[in-house]
């Protein structure tokens, strides 16, 4: 609880201190380009879900889909756009079996927001402005809501 409120004022602190967001951001970028990408193939998108998706990066799928696959998988898995790749949302389900948080993967997560690309999601999440959106208030948080609703 201590550590959370510490992290949200630090992030307004930040965040009402445009020109130390902007150092930091700058600062930032390139640590998070050089770690993230080797390891999760980071496109920067600046809106980072990895931890909801089994660690997999939705941004490599080349719909840049965010909520699960299209109805293009093959039968084997594989990408109806590069019919050479895996589907990214199959490896992203299948992976997130094996987190301590299976169930994150039904969160809904919001569309990306392109003004973002390129910036570092670290301060993003941390000024709490990766997670503003428009148009999805009073939406469900979770798809199982969805199906829940749909099978009463
Ligand atoms: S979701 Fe965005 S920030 Fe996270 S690894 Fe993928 S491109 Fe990078």
């Amino acid at each position: 609880m201590a550590n959370r409120s510490l992290w949200s004022l630090s992030g307004q602190f930040i965040h009402h201190h445009h020109r130390l967001e902007v150092f930091l951001d700058r600062l930032l970028r390139p640590v998070e380009r050089v770690t993230k990408g080797p390891f999760f193939g980071c496109q920067m998108c600046g809106q980072c879900v990895l931890h909801s998706t089994g660690m997999v990066c939705p941004m490599n799928c080349p719909k840049n889909l965010r909520n699960g696959p299209c109805g293009g998988v093959g039968q084997d898995g594989s990408c109806e756009v590069i019919p050479e790749m895996g589907c990214v949302w199959v490896g992203a389900y299948q992976k997130s079996q094996r987190l301590l948080w299976p169930e994150e993967i039904h969160d809904l997560r919001p569309p990306v927001d392109w003004s973002l690309q390129g910036s570092s999601s670290w301060i993003n999440a941390l000024t709490g402005r990766d997670q503003v959106v428009s148009g999805c208030n009073g939406q469900p948080d979770s798809a199982l809501e969805v199906i829940n609703d749909h099978e009463r």
